[in-house]
């Protein structure tokens, strides 16, 4: 036992004997009725092997045959393409395989320890999965580009992206060291350069959003975790995207390190900026990250948008007056100096003090989205009261401090309660905290 460990008191575990069922709030509708017994009938002095022990006995025991397996799946991937079988198309295979992203990732992981299966079987038997089409002998996915959009909008969407949008490189939007349209086949490392090859000119951004529930009870573990979970669904999103696009027989790479986000967002019509001086979305507010993913896939792209965001601003400050470091401007209007040498000149903005609101968040060791919680964009409301206050809010720009007089008034600001705090683990939430229809009207 570590020093550590002997100096923390030993406190006796609960009576663990007396096995206690579940009360409180109901898990099914009144036609699901609780059972002592499962409806399946079961006689324990007949079990044989459970559990994962059927695995690791399955692949030894197919051992030899495991190739030809393999094989014929291929085949029948091939057939199934070239047959034009409904639901087995390539755009549906892709599909398939970049659903099966995490799937492949956590197996291949705990596969070689746990189940002590030779190194590399599990590359071996997803291998080809991995690969093009072109790798199969299939022609690459051909459509127009609407019909590509259309494509990988559902797909981005179904693999977890909160929305998507689409526009094109713009060669001087590139992070330090990154050479976007260069003249190469291949993304190449010359030195300290990364080069981007020109056919890969179009940036698909996607929205991960924060399920907000979680946001609320901001400056805490709990809001940290709403945060954190913001950004998973992006980069998640993002890497399964890749693997779709490449599952379409294109090319693509994660483009977080390689462009500012933001910008692109905008550009592609997923939002404003707004006084946080980030992207406010009409649907989801700021309660939001972004991923980014730069291909040769040729898509259609989006127009930027205005939903009366910079009016909105002028009036509301809610973000500005909530930061608990005061890092977000107060002034009337936007304006083209940054703060500091951290920020890129070149936009008219309220540019905030990014340094103070970086030391707050180390300093905490967990992370601040208060403006972005805070923000009346950012609640997925779908009451009349709200609908009425955002339309009017974008279309009469001095009505926007009556409506954050409305947004605190009915409770929408942060949740700091002891009591409303601890309420989160108890009240019911959509899967992984976020209704994405909610506050969606189209
Ligand atoms: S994240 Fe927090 S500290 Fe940073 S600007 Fe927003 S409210 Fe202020
Ligand atoms: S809180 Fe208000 S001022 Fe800040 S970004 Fe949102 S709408 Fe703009």
């Amino acid at each position: 036992m570590s020093a550590v460990q002997q100096m923390i008191p030993v406190k006796a575990l609960p009576d663990d004997d007396a096995e206690e069922y579940r009360e409180g709030k109901k898990r099914y509708p009144w036609w699901v009725k609780k059972m002592d017994n499962i409806t399946t009938e079961t006689d324990d002095s007949k079990l044989s092997k459970p559990g994962l022990n059927l695995l690791v006995d399955m692949y030894f025991t197919h051992k030899d045959k495991l190739d030809g397996l393999l094989e014929q799946s291929k085949n029948s991937v091939i057939k199934a393409n070239e047959n034009k079988t409904p639901g087995r198309s390539l755009r549906d295979l892709a599909l398939h395989y970049a659903a099966n992203t995490y799937m492949y990732q956590t197996i291949g992981s705990m596969g070689d320890p746990y189940f002590n299966i030779q190194p590399g079987i599990q590359e071996m038997q997803s291998s080809w999965k991995l690969h093009p089409p072109q790798e199969l002998g299939l022609e690459r996915w051909q459509g127009s580009k609407q019909e590509a959009y259309n494509t990988l909008e559902k797909a981005a969407i179904q693999l977890g992206a909160g929305m998507m949008g689409v526009t094109t490189i713009k060669p001087h939007w590139a992070n330090v060291g990154v050479k976007l349209g260069a003249d190469v086949e291949e993304q190449t490392q010359d030195g300290m350069k990364t080069l981007i090859p020109k056919r890969m000119k179009y940036v698909v951004s996607v929205l991960g959003v924060n399920p907000a529930d979680l946001t609320r009870r901001n400056k805490t573990e709990l809001g940290a975790a709403g945060d954190r979970a913001g950004y998973e669904a992006a980069f998640m999103a993002t890497t399964r995207i890749i693997r779709f696009i490449k599952g379409l027989g294109y090319e693509a790479i994660d483009a977080q390190a390689l462009v500012p986000v933001i910008p692109y967002a905008i550009e592609s019509g997923l939002g404003e900026l707004g006084r946080m001086n980030r992207m406010i979305n009409p649907i989801f507010g700021g309660n939001i990250r972004i991923g980014s993913v730069i291909t040769d896939f040729p898509l259609a792209i989006d127009k930027p948008i205005d939903f009366g965001l910079q009016e909105f601003c002028v009036g509301c400050k809610k973000c500005a007056r909530e930061c608990p470091v005061q890092a977000l401007s107060h002034a009337e209007e936007p304006y083209w100096e940054p703060v500091n040498q951290w920020q890129v000149a070149g936009k008219k903005a309220y540019f905030e003090n990014n340094q103070h609101c970086f030391d707050y968040q180390t300093a905490m060791n967990n992370y601040c989205s208060t403006c972005m919680s805070v923000c009346p964009w950012s609640k997925q409301d779908t009451t009349v009261l709200h609908d009425v206050a955002r339309i009017a809010g974008s279309k009469a720009p001095f009505l926007s401090k009556y409506i954050v007089y409305l947004d605190d008034l009915f409770g929408y600001g942060l949740i700091e309660d002891k009591e409303a705090m601890e309420e989160w683990w108890s009240e019911e939430t959509p899967v992984r905290g976020v209704d994405s229809r909610q506050g969606r009207k189209l």
